[in-house]
């Protein structure tokens, strides 16, 4: 039986992170992932039938018992996670009561999953709910979507209306656009609250003034899923820079035949401009 350091998840997670990092969108210890596994995918590999250790967790994640998850570790630079896959990442099952994970592998340095875990089991449970083939939650720092949250106002229908006319495919990649909530403290359980309420309608969920949290099926997907909300951000932040002027944008009519084109499920509440509001929706 292989190894799990040389199975595809930990392979296709440090090139992830890898690729996280490259993109700007997660300096030093910035970005968490998590990846479920199934009991069959773990089961393949060597040495994940026993626990080396038991790690508390301050949230009671007793709703995701039994379940297994590659996830990065609390203060981890994604630029290391190729070189070091097992110091810099673990593979957990959450136990039976909920208070605690079972390390299975990695974090071999005495490490611990991510601060923003507890952030990340609410909101792999509410996506649950929605998709069961959820088992991606990613949390980076993209640049120019976090910029926006100095200039916009803090409204899902806003962001998601702004960055739909930026480029045909976004509305494409985000029909049900993207939830924003009020700047957090992070590493808390509220803001994993807050986030997780969010992701019952959406995909991806702004921080302000901080980065972004996003779900998905495969990690491709999800990294995917950020990087077009992220281009649609960097678009507009280029507008921006050229003066700001829009002389010819995207139109409704526009979004609405690419919804029939692409037989959209999209989130009808934004396809009509409405009165802007100041706070958060
Ligand atoms: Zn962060």
């Amino acid at each position: 039986m292989t190894d799990f350091t040389d199975s595809s998840y930990v392979r296709d997670m440090a090139k992830t992170t890898e690729n996280l990092y490259r993109h700007g969108w997660d300096e030093r210890n910035g970005g968490n992932v998590s990846l479920r596994l199934t009991k069959e995918e773990v089961e393949a590999y060597a040495g994940t039938d026993k626990v080396l250790r038991q790690i508390p967790i301050k949230f009671d994640a007793s709703e995701l018992a039994g379940k297994y998850y590659l996830v990065t570790g609390t203060g981890r630079y994604f630029k290391n996670m190729v070189e070091f896959p097992d110091r810099d990442m673990g593979l957990i099952r959450i136990s039976e009561v909920g208070n605690s994970v079972d390390l299975m592998w990695g974090f071999n340095d005495g490490g611990e999953p991510t601060s923003e875990f507890p952030a990340h089991l609410m909101s792999h449970i509410a996506r649950l709910k929605k998709n069961p083939n959820q088992r991606v939650i990613m949390h980076c720092h993209p640049t120019n979507l976090v910029a926006m949250t100095f200039t916009i106002p803090l409204s899902s229908k806003r962001f998601s209306r702004t960055l739909w006319k930026m480029h045909p495919e976004s509305i494409v990649v985000f029909p049900e656009g993207i939830g924003v909530i009020p700047y957090m403290c992070p590493g808390t359980n509220d803001i994993g609250e807050k986030t997780a309420a969010k992701m019952e309608d959406y995909r991806v969920v702004v921080w302000p003034h901080h980065g972004v949290f996003a779900a998905g099926d495969s990690l491709d997907e999800t990294y995917g899923l950020v990087e077009t909300v992220e281009k649609s951000a960097l678009i507009y932040t280029t507008i921006q820079a050229q003066g700001g002027e829009i002389l010819q944008s995207l139109t409704d009519q526009d979004f609405r035949d690419l919804i029939k084109r692409f037989d959209l499920n999209v989130n009808e509440d934004f396809l009509t401009p409405d009165a802007v509001t100041a706070t958060v929706d």
